[in-house]
């Protein structure tokens, strides 16, 4: 479930509620559009009930959300992962927020934002790999390779204070007598909010006009001088694209990531190494060794088994057509796994195609992969009455699918 965060407009201070998706804010009141940023993660809090004058202590928590791909000799396995863990090493913490964060409306951290925040001791990485292995425990063996795909990680703080005994301040009611000590609590390092939450005018760097984008795009597009624009931390940066142009007036643009990464521990540079690495039925052509080779990743979330199947579907095909570097003219799929999430799923989509797999996966973890350069490249689709067809490179993409993964 997605969170859901109270906010208020920053150009007229109107209420409004957020999704944890949501990059592109337009006021419903005063209609300024601004997209939100930030440094690194997320930070919010959960509400709390605590008597006027309490000081709050505020325990941070990581969340991650996302699917775990695990490639063993059985194939490809996912599981869909939406866990919480204390970010701070003290006896007797809950250990985890359970539904609460979704149960409640949130807020951002702000640097108005009074009460003490514990500092973290466990960094994202270190929560990310425990998970990882708590869920290896159940997986078959060998196990190849594991990455999250499509995760969001943020930071929750939970309110606390002492009175004596330690209190819950979400309820307002002290925590069982074996809980965390009060003097731990009152001892452990923190700090003052001071995290600025930016919202950046939605506006074309280039050319001033407004720019557009559904409101939990990451790629917004200019419709003025036709430039795409990406967040990179709190700033806009230029996107690279390029559309496949359809002749189908009602023809539905989805966006790729298209990567070039080096790859070590395999030869893997061009078509002709693709066709021979993934025994593909197709005589090599000369010309071949020459296109050099590039993973495929859907820019949009998707079903995890969808989601592998197309990254597999279209790294295999290589589409190499006319692609011009102009905004795709017709109804276009929003842009909502960054490239960085992309990236992070290389490794499991090459673990797809190898063959002998029996001889190579026991080889991916010495694989390396390193991204180059990446570019935003539209493919058009035809519309069926369940699927969305690419008719050249044989793919079609289930509707429902595409639906149901705005949820995700
Ligand atoms: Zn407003
Ligand atoms: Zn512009």
């Amino acid at each position: 479930m997605k969170l859901l965060i109270e906010h208020q407009c920053p150009q007229c201070g109107a209420p409004a509620v957020l999704e944890e998706t949501d990059r592109l804010f337009r006021c419903e009141f005063c209609r300024v559009k601004s997209i939100l940023t930030r440094d690194d993660y997320f930070r919010y809090l959960l509400p709390d009930r605590a008597p006027q004058g309490r000081k709050l202590i505020y325990v941070p928590y990581w969340r991650l959300r996302g699917t775990l791909f695990s490639t063993t000799a059985q194939g490809l396995l996912h599981r869909f992962v939406d866990v919480s863990h204390p970010a701070v090493d003290l006896r007797g913490l809950p250990v985890s927020l359970g539904l609460r964060s979704q149960a409640l409306k949130l807020r951002f951290v702000t640097p108005d934002t009074a009460g003490r925040f514990l500092a973290p001791q466990l960094d994202r990485k270190t929560v990310a790999e425990q998970f990882k292995e708590q869920y290896a425990v159940d997986l078959p063996r060998p196990l190849y390779h594991q990455a999250y795909v499509g995760d969001t990680l943020s930071m929750i703080y939970a309110p606390y204070y002492v009175n004596g005994r330690v209190y819950d301040a979400v309820l307002d009611e002290p925590l069982p007598t074996a809980s965390v000590d009060g003097d731990a609590l009152q001892a452990a390092d923190g700090d003052r909010a001071r995290w600025p939450l930016e919202f950046i005018p939605a506006l074309c760097p280039k050319c001033g006009w407004d720019l557009d984008g559904q409101r939990d795009a990451l790629a917004l597009f200019c419709g003025n001088c036709g430039s795409m624009w990406r967040t990179e931390g709190t700033k806009l940066r230029p996107l690279r694209f390029a559309t496949l142009q359809s002749d189908q007036p009602d023809a539905v643009y989805l966006p790729f990531w298209r990567i070039r990464a080096e790859v070590g521990g395999v030869r893997l540079d061009s078509f002709a190494d693709l066709v021979r690495l993934a025994n593909l039925p197709r005589v090599i052509q000369p010309q071949w060794t020459e296109m050099g080779f590039r993973f495929w990743i859907p820019a949009f979330k998707l079903m995890p088994r969808a989601f592998s199947r197309l990254c597999t579907h279209t790294t295999l095909a290589q589409p190499h057509a006319d692609f011009r570097t102009r905004p795709p003219r017709g109804r276009v799929q929003a842009v909502t796994l960054p490239v960085e999430e992309a990236v992070d799923s290389l490794k499991t989509t090459l673990s797809t195609f190898i063959k002998p797999a029996r001889k190579l996966l026991p080889q991916l973890p010495a694989i390396q992969i390193r991204p180059r350069a990446f570019l935003l490249a539209y493919l058009p689709f035809a519309e069926g009455p369940h699927d969305l067809i690419q008719p050249d490179l044989k793919l079609a993409i289930n509707r429902n699918q595409l639906r149901q993964s705005a949820a995700l």
